[in-house]
């Protein structure tokens, strides 16, 4: 099965370092992660999590969609309804707060896992 390699990065923390991934382009599944050595700034250096990034990518507990709590449990949403939705909460609190004012803090050590929890 043919085999392509394709640049990206890891987005577990703020270093995001470089990576090729070598992807079966018929199943679109990523076989492997290897440290990108080309990469301008991280110049082949990878951690143990960013080259592990393909188990938690296809592990079957993973979200592929947004979920929204109902009254039976967590119900399948679009993505339009989540960001829509997601994207009235600031602005409300922007409305009803007496400065007028809102911002998002987002820690330096702060790992990508808790963009996937807003
Ligand atoms: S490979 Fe490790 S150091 Fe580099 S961005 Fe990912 S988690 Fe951070």
């Amino acid at each position: 099965m043919p085999v392509e390699l394709q640049r990206t990065f890891c987005r577990i923390c703020e270093a995001h370092c470089g990576l090729v991934a070598e992807v079966e382009r018929a199943n679109q599944r990523v076989l492997r992660l290897i440290p990108d050595r080309e990469h301008p700034v991280s110049r082949g250096y990878c951690c143990a999590k960013g080259l592990r990034l393909c188990e938690v990518h296809h592990d079957p507990d993973r979200l592929d969609f947004p979920r929204k709590r109902g009254p039976g449990g967590f119900e399948r949403i679009s993505w339009e309804q989540a960001l829509s939705e997601i994207g009235a909460a600031p602005r409300r609190r922007t409305r009803s707060a007496s400065t007028g004012s809102f911002a998002p803090v987002r820690t330096p050590i702060c790992c990508s896992a808790c963009c996937m929890c807003w």
